[in-house]
């Protein structure tokens, strides 16, 4: 008897190191499935105690999603196969095209955050009530879940311990190369358009000031890991360079890729092997792995605490902290208007291109949890909207650990102050974001940082008028942040 098998794309979108796709492979028709769930992509509430309301996919990423989706399409059209797309809810669509082309099973990608394990479990209850299986495969992290010291809900919830143990006792997978793809079934419903814009927002375009354009699909991301490490020889000085915050290789911009997985962190990893065979081994090429595993500490910390996650408390259950909720004081935090340089460049670098640096994340996000003392989910889930590589256990499970109710037990505030001197001494970061101090870095970079402690003189003879042409620095903030008389 023909076998019928359904892949459901979910944040896989690619043909390499994809074991979802190879185990579907096993059937004799397979149709590759992308269902486009409205509640991803338009407004939605938070959930749970002072729940609020927010956007969940900005224009960025909307497009980003959709060029992967084009381009996942193109590669299995090349392979002989195609991409379905629906748009609607998981659990009702899929047991509608699970019975237009009598399939015996589905295949999707097990992901570790609450409300995706909740859609996969209805899909599941769904096709089951029609005598379809459905069987998960984990596939985005560096390592198995199978292959870690200890079982991952019970691994360590700080990072350092973790990740000894991890590189001590635990070996990678290597990639699994892409399968012959069975025909697609005889009974074919219409492949469907990939819609634009996915969501309820207009897709945004890129930005020239932006550091990548940033396209979506596996094509593109194939060609930045070949940029990045064969072109460009970049990886040999990534420790040093990984903290820049203006241009294109200070890092190597894999997140946008990896988070829709059109990139496979296992991929990198073996890249990274062959480079350091073939050209060089050092503590950059170590770095760049050992921030696979911060990745992957996220991914597992998420499945150990569920949504405890996505909480205020966080998962240090921190009911002795207080958190602010203004209104006016959050909409100057995330238009850039702030009144501090540092942050506001990576605001409104945020807001232009769906990307802005780790260092500038960290700093940001701490001015507002640690200095504003505005609830950090509001935060965070500004970021949900407006990142292009945005990924539900990387930004929850840094804000919370910066907003110190996560991961780790020591104070993560940062001095903003002191870490715009050291990181952007210069103020290109300030001035390229925040054009109207342009002039004051030309008199002088540390004004740029603190024109409210630039002397009268100077804001003059560069033509900045504080609370005209920039702002002052918003109430809130420590002394420091006063003008000097
Ligand atoms: C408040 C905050 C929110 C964040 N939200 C996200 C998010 O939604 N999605 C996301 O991918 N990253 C997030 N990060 C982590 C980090 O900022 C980005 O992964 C990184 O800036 C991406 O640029 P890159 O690919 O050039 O990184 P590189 O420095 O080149 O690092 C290589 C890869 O390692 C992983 N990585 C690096 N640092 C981290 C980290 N701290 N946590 C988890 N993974 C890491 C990423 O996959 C990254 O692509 C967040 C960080 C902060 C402080």
């Amino acid at each position: 008897m023909t076998s019928t098998a359904i892949v459901r794309f979910r944040r896989d979108l690619r043909l390499h190191d994809n074991p979802t796709l190879v185990a579907a492979s096993d059937a004799d028709r397979l149709l590759p499935v992308y269902v486009v769930d409205p509640r991803r992509v338009g407004e939605q509430a938070y959930g749970g105690p002072d729940s609020f309301r927010y956007q969940r996919t900005g224009g960025h990423r909307a497009r980003f999603l959709r060029e992967s989706l084009s381009d996942l399409r193109e590669r299995l059209r090349e392979h002989g196969s195609d991409l379905l797309v629906r748009r609607g809810r998981p659990a009702d669509v899929l047991p509608e095209i699970a019975d237009a082309v009598d399939a015996d099973v589905l295949h999707e990608q097990a992901l570790p955050t609450t409300e995706e394990r909740e859609t996969g479990a209805a899909v599941g209850d769904a096709l089951a009530a029609d005598g379809v299986a459905r069987r998960t495969h984990w596939t985005h992290t560096l390592h198995h879940p199978d292959d870690l010291p200890v079982h991952p809900t019970v691994i360590d919830d700080t990072f350092t311990p973790f990740r000894e143990r991890v590189e001590a006792e635990s070996t990678g997978r290597d990639p699994v190369p892409t399968p012959d793809l069975p025909p697609l079934p005889d009974q074919l419903p219409e492949a469907g358009e990939i819609p634009e814009p996915l969501g309820s927002v207009p897709e945004a375009s890129a930005d020239g000031r932006g550091v990548l354009p940033f396209r979506g699909g596996e094509s593109r991301a194939l060609a930045r890991v070949e940029e990045y490490l064969w072109t460009g020889d970049h990886l040999r000085e990534y420790k040093e360079t990984r903290n820049g915050l203006v241009g294109a290789d200070y890092s190597a911009k894999f997140s946008p890729w990896l988070a829709a997985g059109c990139l496979s962190p296992r991929y990198v990893a073996s890249e990274v092997d062959r480079y350091e065979a073939e050209r060089v081994a050092n503590d950059s090429t170590y770095w760049l792995v050992f921030e696979l595993r911060w990745r992957d500490f996220f991914q597992f910390q998420f499945l150990q605490h569920g949504s405890q996650q996505f909480r205020r408390e966080g998962i240090r259950n921190r009911t002795d902290l207080d958190w602010r909720w203004d209104e006016t004081a959050f909409r100057r935090w995330a238009d850039g208007e702030t009144g501090v340089p540092f942050v506001d460049a990576a605001m409104r670098e945020l807001a232009a291109t769906g990307y802005t640096s780790n260092r500038a994340r960290q700093n940001a996000a701490s001015l507002l949890a640690n200095d504003l003392r505005l609830d950090w989910r509001r935060g965070a889930a500004h970021f949900e909207r407006l990142l292009v590589d945005y990924d539900p256990a990387s930004n929850y499970g840094n804000w919370a650990y910066i907003a110190g109710v996560g991961n780790d037990s020591r104070d993560r505030a940062f001095d903003v102050l002191s870490q715009g001197e050291r990181y952007d001494s210069d103020a290109a970061f300030v001035t390229r974001w925040c054009p109207e101090l342009a002039d004051l870095t030309a008199v002088a970079p540390d004004y740029a940082r603190e024109p409210w402690t630039a002397p009268r003189e100077a804001l003059v003879e560069a033509g900045v008028e504080l609370g005209v042409d920039y702002p002052r620095p918003m109430a809130g903030l420590d002394d420091r942040y006063e003008s000097i008389p």
